[in-house]
C-alpha cells in the first residue's frame, strides 16, 4: 500500500482489508467441510471454481508442500463417500502416529459424517469434491506432506452423463497420486474400458518421456461375494486382479492391448476385495453410519484397508513428469487439465499429453520468477538501501541468469521448442518486474536528494 496517503485513504482500505480478512479467518476455521471443486453444468461443459481451490491450496503453510492427493471414483451409490468418511476418522485421529492403535475407526455409536453419503437415490451433480481440511502429514524421513482428499460424484446412467462420468474420472486420475476405482461386487470390462483413454495417454507419454505417467490405481471391489474363490482383502484382490488382467490367447485383439496398456500407465495397480457392510447399510433408511450396525467382516477389512492408503509409510507424493508436486503447482495442473475436457467429446490423449506439458512450463516459470524475486528483494527490496545504478543492473543480471537457469533445468514436457516460447515469457516478466525495482530504486534515491531543508520544511507543512 502506498505510504504517501495525504486524504488518509488508505486507512478506510485497511479497514475494508482486515474486513475481508476476517471473512477469511472465518471461512477458515468453520468447521470443515467438502468444497464442489469442479462442476458439470446443465449444458455437460465442466466449471473449476478456481477461487476456491486456491483458497485451500495456497495457504501459507500448505502451498510450498509436496502433495498427496487421494481420489475416489467410480459409479454412484457404491459408498465412495461412505468410504472416504473413514478416512477422515483416521486422519483426524490423533492416533495416527502410534503404530498398532486401530481405536481410529471411532466409537459404536457415533454417527458417521464428513463428505454427504446419505440421500438415497437422489441425485447428485456431478462433479469433484474436496475436503476443505488438508491434513499436514510427517514422512518418515521428516518431510511434511499435504495430504488432500478428493471425492467424485456422478451416475453412468445415460449417453451424456457416461461422458461426463468418464471426464471427472480422466479429471481426478490425472490430478491424484492414488485413484481408488471403487467398483461393485467384480471387476467388469466396461470397469477397464473406461482405462482406454489412459492407456493411450500413457503410450504417448511413455514415448516422449520414457516414464510411466501415473501412480497408483487401487481397484476396490465392494460386496465382494466369493471369498472363498479370493479372500477379502489384498491378497484376494491381487488374484482377481491378475485374472481380469491376464492376456488370453483368444482374445479380442482390442480387449489384448487394453490389459497390455493399463499396467504402462500405472506405476502401481492393486485390487482389495471388501465384503458386504450387513443389510443396515445398504437397507436401512434410519441407518446413520454408526460402526454397531456395520458387520464385523466389514469393519476389520476397513481396519487394513484405510492405513493401505493413508499410514506414513504408505503414501504416495504426486509426481507430474518425474517432478514431485507442490499444492501450489496442483491449481495450475487443475487450470490445464480443465481447459480440454471444456468441448463436447472427450479429449484426444495428444490434448491431455500438451495440457501436461503446459503445465509443466508454467510451474517452472511460477518457480523461476519467485527465485527471482526472492533475491532481488534481498538486493534492493523495500527496506533495503538506495543501490547506485550500474551495480544494481549486474545483479539484476546476474539473478536472472539463475532464474532461466533454474527454468531450463527443470524436466518439462513438449521438448525444447516448446519450452522456449515460456523461457521467453518468463525473459520478458523478469525485465518487467526489474523495471519496477529499478523504478522503486529511484524513488528511494529521490528521497535521499529530497534531503534538504526546503524540502523537510515543505513535509513539516503539509
Ligand atoms: P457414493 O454415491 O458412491 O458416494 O455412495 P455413498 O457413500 O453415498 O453410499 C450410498 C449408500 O450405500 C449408502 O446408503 C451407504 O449406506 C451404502 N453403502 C456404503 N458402503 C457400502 C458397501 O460397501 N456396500 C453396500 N452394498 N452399500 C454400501
Ligand atoms: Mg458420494
Amino acid at each position: 500500500m502506498n505510504k504517501f496517503d495525504p486524504k488518509g485513504q488508505s486507512k478506510h482500505n485497511e479497514k475494508i482489508e482486515s474486513g475481508t480478512g476476517d471473512m477469511e479467518d472465518f471461512e477458515c476455521t468453520m468447521k470443515p467441510h467438502a468444497i464442489p471443486i469442479v462442476l458439470a453444468n446443465n449444458d455437460h461443459s465442466f466449471c473449476l471454481d478456481e477461487d476456491a481451490l486456491s483458497k485451500v491450496l495456497m495457504q501459507d503453510n500448505i502451498k510450498d508442500r509436496h502433495v498427496v492427493v487421494i481420489s475416489v471414483a467410480g459409479a454412484f451409490r457404491h459408498g465412495k463417500s461412505f468410504l472416504l468418511d473413514f478416512f477422515l476418522r483416521y486422519m483426524n485421529s490423533k492416533y495416527v502416529h502410534k503404530k498398532n492403535i486401530s481405536d481410529w475407526i471411532g466409537l459404536d455409536d457415533a454417527p458417521l459424517d464428513g463428505f454427504s453419503w446419505r440421500g438415497g437415490s437422489e441425485r447428485d451433480t456431478t462433479g469433484i469434491l474436496m475436503w476443505s481440511e488438508i491434513f499436514l502429514t510427517e514422512l518418515a524421513n521428516g518431510e511434511k506432506v499435504a495430504v488432500i482428499l478428493l471425492d467424485t460424484q456422478g451416475t453412468w446412467d445415460s449417453k451424456s452423463t457416461v461422458k461426463e462420468c468418464a471426464t471427472i474420472f480422466a479429471l481426478s486420475t490425472m490430478i491424484s497420486s492414488v485413484q481408488i476405482y471403487n467398483l461393485s461386487s467384480n471387476i467388469q470390462e466396461d470397469d477397464l474400458q473406461h482405462l482406454q483413454l489412459f492407456t493411450e495417454y500413457g503410450r504417448l507419454a511413455l514415448a516422449e518421456t520414457n516414464l510411466t505417467p501415473f501412480q497408483r490405481l487401487q481397484f476396490l471391489v465392494r460386496d465382494w461375494r466369493f471369498p472363498y474363490e479370493a479372500p477379502y482383502g489384498a491378497v484376494g484382490g491381487q488374484k482377481i486382479l491378475e485374472k481380469r488382467l491376464r492376456v488370453d490367447e483368444n482374445q479380442h485383439p482390442e480387449l489384448e492391448s487394453l490389459r497390455r496398456h493399463i499396467r504402462s500407465c500405472f506405476s502401481e495397480i492393486a485390487c482389495f476385495l471388501m465384503p458386504h457392510p450387513g443389510i443396515k447399510v445398504s437397507t436401512s433408511p434410519t441407518f446413520d453410519g454408526r460402526l454397531q450396525d456395520i458387520d464385523s467382516d466389514f469393519k476389520n477389512n476397513l481396519k487394513i484397508l484405510v492405513p493401505m492408503i493413508l499410514a506414513p509409510e504408505n503414501l504416495v507424493i504426486k509426481q507430474i513428469n518425474g517432478q514431485k508436486v507442490k499444492a501450489r503447482d496442483l491449481v495450475q495442473y487443475f487450470k490445464s487439465y480443465m481447459q480440454i475436457y471444456q468441448g463436447n467429446e472427450l479429449p484426444e490423449p495428444k490434448s491431455m499429453l500438451v495440457a501436461t506439458a503446459e503445465a509443466n512450463n508454467l510451474s517452472a516459470v511460477a518457480d523461476a520468477k519467485e527465485i527471482y524475486m526472492n533475491a532481488m528483494d534481498d538486493v534492493c527490496g523495500g527496506t533495503k538501501p538506495y543501490l547506485n545504478t550500474a551495480v544494481m543492473e549486474a545483479e539484476h543480471r546476474r539473478i536472472k541468469d539463475k532464474a532461466v537457469q533454474q527454468f531450463q533445468s527443470k524436466r518439462k514436457m513438449g521438448g525444447e521448442e516448446f519450452s522456449e516460447k515460456y523461457k521467453e515469457q518468463l525473459e520478458k516478466d523478469l525485465e518487467e518486474s526489474f523495471n519496477q525495482f529499478k523504478a522503486h530504486n529511484e524513488s528511494k534515491n529521490i528521497f535521499k536528494a529530497a534531503r534538504t531543508p526546503a524540502v523537510f520544511f515543505a513535509l513539516a507543512v503539509f
